[in-house]
This record gives C-alpha cells, sequence and structure tokens, in this order.
C-alpha cells in the first residue's frame, strides 16, 4: 500500500525537530527532537506510534538525523518524501520548491536575509539527503504566502536603491502558520476563501498578524526581519528606528549588543523583567505583580493596534482569527484584544471565549459577522501537504 507520510524537519542550530505526517489523514504519526547539538548532553526524544529518549551525548546535525532515522526503523513507520520548515525565501520563492542543485543554490544566495535562520535549514537539507538519499525533498518557506504582499505594505519609506540594489523590504513571516488558519477558517464558516477578509494572529513565542484577501496576503506586521512588528516573548517588535543608536552613545554598547537585548531580552520578558511566557505572566498578575501586568496590558494594546492596522488593507474584516500557543489557550489575552476593538464590531461572547470556541466552529464573539474565532494550526500538516503537492508535480 502506497505511504500517505510525509517526514516534516524544522532544524534549528541546536536542534531538530520532526514530525511524521499522514498528509491525508491530517494525522501525527510520530513526533519528536533532537536537543542540545553539538553540546555535551545531546539528546533525542520521541512520542507518538513509539515513544522513548536517547541519549547518545555530544552529536551534530548529521548524527542526528541517522539517529532519526533508526527511531523511525524501529518504529516500523514509512514515508514518501521529506518537507524541510525554511524560513527564508527572499523574493526568488513565491510558492514551496523542490530540493534540487538550482533551488538550493538560490537558498544559498538568500543566505544575508536570515543569517541565524537559512544555513541551519540548508544544514539540515544537507544531513537529511546523507541519512535519506532516496526520498525526494521539499522545502516550504515561512516568507512565501506574503509574495503577494502589494509594494504599499512591503516597501519602507527608504532610498529605493536598498530595495531595488539590496532587497530591503519586508517579507513577513509565519506564513505557513496563516496559511493554514485562514483555509481553516474559511472551512469552518462553510464559506469559500476567495470571499474572505480575514486578520489572522498568530500568537506563540514569536508573534505575527496577517491581513489575508481572497486567501492572499495583504499586510502583515513582521518586516525584513522576524523583529518588527507585534510584542513577542523575547523580541521587542516595533522601536523606534533611532533606538539603535540613542543606546550606542548613551549606555556605550555596540550594535550587536543593542541587537541582542531587543532579540532576547525585550518584550514580555523585557517589561515584565519575569519571563517570556504568557501563562507565568498571567499567573504572577492574578498575584498581584505589577510588572506582569504591565506586559501583558501592553502586549494586547499593541496587539489591537496592529490588528485595526491591518484591516485598513482589507477594506473590511469578515473573521479575525486567533491561534499559536498563547492565541488558542489564553482566555484574558483574547478577552482583553478583542475590548480594544469594538468599532470593528467584535464583541466578545465571554461564555464562548471561556470554553476556546469549541461549542460553535471556533466563534468567540457575538452575531454573525464579523466574528472573531480560535483556529488551531498545524504548521507540520501544511508542510506535508505542500510536500506531497511538490513530489506529485514533479513526477
Ligand atoms: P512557539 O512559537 O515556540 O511554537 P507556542 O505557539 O507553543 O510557541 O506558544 C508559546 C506561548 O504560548 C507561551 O507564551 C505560552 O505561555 C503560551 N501558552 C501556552 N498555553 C497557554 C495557556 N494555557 N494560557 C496562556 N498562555 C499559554
Amino acid at each position: 500500500m502506497k505511504s500517505n507520510n510525509i517526514l516534516v524537519i524544522n532544524c534549528g542550530s541546536s536542534s531538530i525537530k520532526f514530525s511524521l505526517v499522514d498528509f491525508e489523514a491530517g494525522t501525527h504519526l510520530l513526533t519528536g527532537q533532537a536537543e542540545n547539538l553539538g553540546a555535551a548532553d545531546g539528546s533525542l526524544k520521541w512520542t507518538g506510534v513509539s515513544s522513548g529518549v536517547k541519549k547518545p551525548g555530544k552529536i551534530g546535525h548529521e548524527e542526528a538525523m541517522r539517529e532519526i532515522v533508526s527511531v523511525l526503523r524501529e518504529s516500523g513507520c514509512s514515508f514518501v518524501g521529506i518537507g524541510h520548515r525554511v524560513v527564508h525565501g527572499g523574493e526568488h520563492f513565491s510558492q514551496s520548491a523542490l530540493v534540487s542543485p538550482k533551488t538550493v543554490e538560490a537558498l544559498r544566495a538568500h543566505q544575508h536575509l536570515a543569517p541565524l535562520h537559512n544555513p541551519v535549514n540548508l544544514l539540515g537539507i544537507e544531513a537529511a539527503q546523507a541519512a535519506f538519499p532516496e526520498h525526494p525533498q521539499a522545502m516550504v518557506f515561512d516568507t512565501a504566502f506574503h509574495q503577494s504582499m502589494p509594494r504599499r505594505a512591503y516597501l519602507y519609506p527608504i532610498p529605493y536603491h536598498l530595495f531595488s540594489e539590496h532587497g530591503v523590504r519586508r517579507y513577513g513571516f509565519h506564513g505557513t502558520s496563516h496559511r493554514f488558519v485562514t483555509a481553516k477558517a474559511a472551512e469552518t464558516l462553510g464559506r469559500p476563501l476567495e470571499d474572505l477578509a480575514l486578520v489572522s494572529a498568530h500568537l506563540g513565542n514569536g508573534c505575527s498578524a496577517t491581513a489575508v484577501l481572497g486567501g492572499k496576503s495583504m499586510d502583515t506586521t513582521m518586516g525584513l526581519t522576524p523583529l518588527e512588528g507585534l510584542v513577542m516573548g523575547t523580541r521587542s517588535g516595533d522601536v523606534d528606528p533611532s533606538l539603535h543608536k540613542y543606546l550606542c552613545d548613551t549606555l556605550n554598547l555596540n550594535l550587536d549588543e543593542v541587537s541582542s537585548i531587543l532579540n532576547k531580552q525585550s518584550g514580555l520578558l523585557g517589561l515584565s523583567g519575569i519571563s517570556n511566557d504568557m501563562r507565568t505572566l498571567l499567573e504572577a498578575e492574578a498575584k498581584g505583580d505589577e510588572r506582569a501586568a504591565i506586559a501583558v496590558e501592553v502586549f494586547c494594546y499593541r496587539l489591537a493596534k496592529a490588528i485595526a492596522g491591518l484591516v485598513v488593507g482589507l477594506g473590511r474584516l469578515d473573521a479575525l482569527i486567533f491561534t499559536g500557543g498563547i492565541g488558542e489557550n489564553s482566555k484574558p489575552v483574547r478577552a482583553r484584544t478583542l475590548a480594544l476593538l469594538p468599532f470593528l464590531g467584535l464583541h466578545l461572547d465571554e461564555a464562548a471565549n471561556e470554553d476556546h470556541g469549541r461549542g460553535d466552529r471556533g466563534i468567540i464573539t457575538r452575531g454573525d459577522s464579523p466574528c472573531a474565532m480560535v483556529v488551531a494550526t498545524d504548521e507540520e500538516l501544511l508542510i506535508a501537504r505542500d510536500t506531497a503537492r511538490v513530489l506529485a508535480e514533479k513526477s
């Protein structure tokens, strides 16, 4: 019997997440993660049709991939292809692509746009090629969905040659998640995606919101890098562009130090001084912690402001989607954000929100349209489906 399984790989600098997905049934058969790669305590854990933990010690990405091979073999799992999450496809990739010498070359040419992510994504592709030489592979990009943005949304108002000669523009990220949840929302609303004006808010450790009209991204909050836009776990989101110079001049910091502050010590963590984790902050706030309360307040305010701004790119709003760890699970964040948006016609249904919208198609507002809804994201499933499609087109 022909397998419907795709192995989805998400390769980071010190980890490889993997998931074996049946793209027809939409089920995850085995998921796991190799962690602390390059360090003395490298480990591998997995769960699903089988589960377990291995502690091979200091291993690199290729060895980790070989460990993943043996876990899959021992679990009796087969698959027809491999799909890689790739962070940045630049302007070259507006859709998912088969891994070939030509596409790998094009990806290499975009390394400078995502110096922290693309080289490790490539490493994952090479390690998978070495471990599974028989299996075709595809790359699915975080940026590709946003290539439909019009120029008014993707251009920065800076000297034009910085865009035309150096590719400095807004690219947007989380594309697989925004694409997945907007398609799913149309399905649950029972309306064609082509007819809908949607804003999706992906709120996890990284956060971004996107305006989607007729299934196409029209605008999004992340930009050249995933630092722009909303308040995130440790990332600041939007700040005054002069902040870098101000901090360099006044605190005698260098640019790398400022960049590290904005990426790793800001956002929810920076404001609260406690944690980047929304659950922890809500608990601390309930116990009277003022700084945790400030962090949640700024998070919700900036999110609501961004949602209202994104509606400009749509002209109207049919549904607002909450997804990601915070969007799917945090009742107070959804409630407080919606409380700032009554002028969009969004009015919270408290009981439905308490129940995460499980009762009625994910909808957590009163009235028919517009509505706000909770949709669980599944980026691995979308990567698996795209990979299956790319492989089918090839054969
Ligand atoms: P990642 O971007 O790493 O995939 P997730 O989508 O898992 O992250 O989201 C992580 C965030 O979701 C954390 O801030 C976490 O606190 C939050 N989260 C998860 N469950 C809950 C919950 N029940 N209530 C509030 N926040 C939650």
